[in-house]
């Protein structure tokens, strides 16, 4: 199916129109690094992204299949049993601005390229709205969950097809590089998702609060119920 590559990816590289950054003091450690950066390497970044349509081919009790490939996934067969297409895609904030580390403090660096992640993966979203009329897009990302382990990347790989158009490889331990890349299925119709919801671990990135009930609903059910 239709496989689209976005490249570059254009988003608002601007200290007061990136989600991360906008709030941030400009009395703040680290303030005038990061705005000498962003406003001097525009030209520098490319953000980038693949997209592949793939039809929800079957779906049963713990287990999707899509174009051939059977995921076994409570969380996949949750969120995907009732839809006919989804797509798959690799998002990645570039390693472009790798250069600067040395004149500039690395973990500063790395800051601004996470904060080029966040805005890509929204831009792809907004894409995907404005191309195809989807609204309330959320995303399944390989090792988000234990559900779903990252192992799960070498076949979103395979059935994406080749990833060095936008400069990603999947490494033998099934993470990817560059360092801020993000791979899984985008689908529609799910304005609250979000992994940390159903994710228990005790982590400063938390964006939402742990949603027991809703925990034990996907994947608990049928143990509870066979128990
Ligand atoms: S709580 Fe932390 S580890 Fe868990 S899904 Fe959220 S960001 Fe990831």
């Amino acid at each position: 199916m239709e496989r689209i590559v976005l490249n570059p990816v254009k988003i608002p590289y601007d200290m007061d129109k990136m989600e991360l950054l906008k709030g941030l003091k400009t009395d703040s450690k680290n303030y005038e690094m990061i705005l000498e950066i962003i406003e001097n390497t525009g030209e520098m970044i490319k953000p980038r992204a693949i997209l592949k349509w793939c039809n929800v081919e079957k779906v049963e009790q713990g287990s999707v299949t899509l174009m051939g490939q059977t995921f076994i996934s409570k969380l996949l067969f949750d969120k995907l049993y009732n839809l006919e297409k989804v797509l798959l895609n690799i998002v990645t904030a570039g390693d472009e601005l790798d250069v600067l580390k040395g004149k500039y403090s690395a973990s500063v660096v790395d800051i601004i390229k996470y904060t080029i992640l966040i805005e890509t993966r929204k831009e792809v979203k907004n894409y995907i709205s404005d191309i195809f009329g989807y609204n309330n897009i959320a995303e399944l990302c390989p090792g988000s969950l234990p559900d779903w382990p990252v192992e799960n990347n070498q076949y979103l790989f395979e059935m994406i097809g080749e990833a060095s158009d936008i400069g990603v490889a999947l490494k033998k331990d099934y993470f990817m590089t560059p360092i801020n890349t993000v791979s899984g299925i985008l689908y529609a119709d799910d304005k609250d998702f979000i992994n940390c919801r159903l994710c228990k671990k005790s982590c400063i990135g938390r964006r939402k609060p742990f949603n027991e009930s809703e925990y034990l609903r996907i994947f608990k059910q049928n143990e509870i119920n066979e128990g």
